[in-house]
């Protein structure tokens, strides 16, 4: 895909591109996928993308932030810990992002703060407008130069939210300042079906629309996130009261199979077209012959997996995206469907017969985590998989877990734990990082981004799934680590290390354990890591195909 992107250079001309994505009506609309999937296009019609969001909430970034409420954090390659939208950014385009695909108000507010400190401004009153906006607008900027054709910025919340609104005040200087020949506002709203009326309502849009229109803004694009399909009638409607002209009202109806399927919907409605003209671009064919295969491999699944993730943060469906996304990538790639479902980990705690729904999975995943609510189910989890031969892939967490559980019930020790989860324990094999004792600021501090990790053994089953690399590099998000001093009897028992991490002299005393597995076993593989992270759907994660293969292979199996 990047290969395709850069034979077909765009010799553009004149200014980066901007596109500022906004959305209406509702949140949790999809304005993320929606982003991405403009940016999907733009990279296969050959153009140089940059894409990132603005959020509007206070928090310096997400990490901070519960999951269960937020959703995901996700971690870029530079070690920003930012909002799941990038991890869509990631999936669709392909590509890494960094630390300017991502500015939350919190931050924006914090740069204009230090700087009014440092007298920065000459004695002035500092003010939301012009500061804030004009510290807004260098961020959407950020990007632009000779070799970034487009960007696409994404204005996370919805119109007409108070903390919205120096954003959306500084699209509009941006747009003014730029001029409408090079940059594109795309809305995004929601359009109900009232069941009961049999009727599709286009007030709500309507409405969203006046509210940019309130502040000068006027949507070149009006992206219909919709259950129902809409008819002409609608759209026309739509067209003349929203003033968006009648070809730029795009369907977005929900999507059966994937969210994948979304680029190849804007195509049918030549959005690609579109925007190459209204930005004045030279390009307007889009090729996209990978993306296709991809969906033929998920429209024609040869078999269906069921794979448990056993975590706590159950409640909210975005919790783990980037490990459920993984997961189903892993499946495109073996050609088989995945369902997942998700088990809270303190339900296993106490009622025993929750252990049934592990009885028919074809692999286990224990995703990552912060706390000791849940931490034994995740145990009694583990070595249910252990003990009978079910693929397991642990991820941060689940890799710490699989170390106590192993230290419990192989090694006999039976107080052993995380000093995270029990801070007395005898036997600390999980303990804190020497680098994170004299940290008290919890905001950005763990060990966060992409590391090496040297993969010494050569035949082992991480090597073989990584097609027998000796050096790979993983993101990482944590402040714990396998305790070296246990390393001798882990292995003696059978657990052998299969990747490491050498931080500054290669004494062994130094390592860090990034990846640990068990040779005995079909398929159990844990890791300090999050390689969830760089899954993409036309490039799955290494180790998550690896999971859904053993999973499959051990189905086929059983059949026999
Ligand atoms: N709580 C563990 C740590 O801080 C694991 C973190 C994670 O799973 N992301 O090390």
């Amino acid at each position: 895909m990047a290969k395709q992107a850069a034979r077909k250079r765009s010799n553009r001309t004149g200014p980066t591109r901007h596109i500022f994505v906004t959305g209406g009506v509702v949140s949790s609309l999809g304005k993320g996928v929606a982003a991405a999937s403009i940016g999907r296009l733009l990279v296969n019609m050959g153009y140089q993308v940059r894409i990132q969001k603005f959020d509007p909430y206070l928090n310096v970034d997400p990490g901070t932030m519960n999951p269960s409420q937020h959703g995901e954090v996700f971690v870029t390659d530079d070690g920003v810990e930012t909002d799941l939208d990038l991890g869509h950014y990631e999936r669709f385009l392909n590509q890494p992002l960094n630390r300017h695909s991502t500015y939350t108000a919190g931050q924006i507010y914090q740069s204009v703060l230090q700087k009014e400190r440092a007298g920065k401004f000459n004695g002035g009153t500092v003010q939301v407008i012009p500061h804030i906006t004009n510290e807004i607008k260098e961020a959407a900027r950020v990007f632009d130069g000779e070799d970034v054709d487009v960007v696409i910025t994404e204005l996370g919340g919805t119109v007409g939210d108070i903390e919205s609104l120096p954003f959306v005040e500084a699209v509009r200087q941006f747009m003014h300042e730029h001029g409408r020949k090079y940059v594109s506002l795309c809305h995004l709203a929601y359009i109900p079906y009232i069941k009961a009326a049999g009727e599709i309502k286009t007030k709500p849009a309507q409405h969203s629309v006046q509210k940019l229109r309130e502040i000068g803004l006027m949507p070149d694009f009006l992206f219909c996130r919709t259950e129902q399909s809409l008819n002409k009638e609608v759209k026309d409607k739509l067209a003349l009261f929203c003033n968006v002209d009648r070809d730029n009202i795009i369907e977005m109806a929900d999507v059966p199979l994937s969210i994948y399927e979304v680029p190849n919907i804007l195509i049918k409605q030549n959005v690609h077209t579109l925007l190459a003209e209204q930005l004045n671009l030279s390009n307007s064919d889009c090729d996209m012959h990978d993306w296709d295969l991809m969906l033929r491999h998920i429209r024609n699944p040869k078999d269906t997996l069921n794979i448990a993730m056993v975590g706590k943060y159950v409640s909210t469906q975005d919790a783990y995206k980037s490990v459920n996304e993984a997961i189903y990538h892993a499946g495109f790639a073996n050609l088989v469907k995945v369902n997942i479902t998700t088990i809270e980990s303190t339900d296993l705690e106490k009622d025993k017969s929750i252990q049934r729904k592990l009885k028919n999975v074809d692999a286990i995943i224990v995703p990552g985590g912060f706390g000791n609510r849940g931490f034994e189910g995740k145990l009694q989890t583990i070595r249910y998989a252990r003990e009978r031969g079910i693929p397991y892939l642990g991820l941060c967490l689940g890799m710490q877990a699989a170390c106590v559980e192993f230290a419990r019930n192989v090694l006999g020790l039976k107080q052993a734990n995380s000093t995270e989860m029990d801070p007395q324990t005898p036997d600390p094999v999980i303990d804190l990082m020497e680098s994170q004792k004299e940290i008290t600021n919890l905001g950005g501090t763990m060990r966060l981004g992409a590391y090496p990790c040297q993969l010494p053994i050569k035949g082992s089953r991480t090597t073989k799934c990584y097609g027998g690399a000796d050096q790979i590099d993983e993101r990482h998000r944590h402040r714990y680590e396998f305790n070296n001093a246990y390393r001798k009897q882990f292995e003696e028992a059978g657990m052998r290390f299969t990747g490491l991490y050498y931080p500054d002299s290669h004494q062994p005393d130094n390592w860090l354990v990034e990846i640990v597995e068990l040779k005995e076993h079909p398929f159990f593989i844990a890791t300090q890591a999050h390689p969830e992270f760089k899954s993409s759907p036309v490039n799955a994660h290494p180790l998550f195909k690896g999971l859904i293969a053993a999973a499959y292979k051990r189905k086929r199996e059983l059949a026999e």
